[in-house]
């Protein structure tokens, strides 16, 4: 699609991905906020409550300001990365620690632009790939401050997972279609099984909707080494958690990230690892 030099292509698509981390932080700190505002008007019309006046709230209003004092953040210290360490990780106006999510999501969003650049090049496949894996890294950092995987990430992912390989491989279309129904009902399978042997609830419809997306985006074929992958990382993760911090023993552990790490290394790096896997189970 484009064909720029090395030396143009690579700090523009470093700074793009910064750019698109900072944009990546306000939807994670602020959807979950607009879904809960949502629920609770829809539940005081249910309930025949008089509506509630709230001040405008979505992505773009009001502007950013500190959690704390409120202060308004200045464009200068609002600068993905670098405003961080400036500021030593603290509001400008009253010192209050700002979370190292804000710097950590804009670098992912960097090393992801970088990746899908290295791997597809400037074209419309790697437009593509991109916005998935950021969507994936959004889920991942909602799903760890809330626990919630919002429908309004899940499903059109996995519309744009079906309409990706209408475009850019239709023979795989059938794949992708079984793989959404796959993925949906392996853990969906999964759940209740736990949930009738143990009483309790392992997990959440939204990691059904999640791996149903996966599915759609690499085909039925990958989901194995996906869901190996992920579950694999959650139980080791969830073992050095509960040595490192024993006090979190039997706190719930979202599955989300797992899924979105898994999902990333699918997609970036799946066939030479399929490979590998393919191999193994021969
Ligand atoms: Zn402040």
């Amino acid at each position: 699609m484009l064909d720029l030099p090395p030396a143009l292509l690579w700090p523009l698509a470093a700074l793009l991905g910064l750019c698109l981390g900072s944009f990546l932080n306000v939807v994670i700190v602020r959807l979950p906020v607009m879904l809960m505002l949502g629920w609770r008007a829809e539940a005081r019309e249910a309930l025949e409550l008089p509506e509630e006046e709230s001040p405008r709230f979505n992505l773009l209003v009001p502007r950013s300001i500190c959690p704390r004092c409120e202060a308004p953040i200045a464009w200068h210290d609002n600068l993905p990365v670098i405003s961080w360490f400036k500021r030593r990780g603290r509001c400008a106006a009253c010192a209050t620690r700002i979370s190292l999510q804000h710097p950590l999501v804009e670098l992912a969003g960097a090393g992801l632009t970088l990746a899908v650049v290295a791997l597809y090049g400037v074209t419309w496949q790697g437009l593509f790939i991109l916005a998935a894996c950021l969507a994936l890294l959004a889920l991942a950092v909602i799903d760890l401050r809330t626990q919630l995987l919002p429908d309004v990430v899940t499903l059109p992912l996995l519309w744009a997972g079906l309409l990706y390989q209408l475009l850019f491989q239709p023979l795989m279309l059938p794949s992708a279609v079984i793989g959404a129904m796959a993925g949906y009902l392996a853990l969906w399978s999964v759940y209740w099984l736990f949930k009738l042997v143990t009483g309790k609830e392992g997990m959440g419809y939204g990691d059904f909707k999640l791996l149903a997306a996966l599915g759609a985006w690499l085909g039925w074929q990958y989901l194995p080494l996906v869901l190996i992958l992920s579950a694999g990382a959650g139980a080791l993760v969830g073992i050095l958690v509960q040595l490192a911090l024993p006090r979190l023993r039997g706190a719930p552990m979202p599955f989300g990230p797992f899924l979105a790490i898994s999902g990333w290394i699918a997609l970036l790096v799946g066939e030479p690892l399929m490979a590998i896997y393919v191999g193994m189970t021969l």
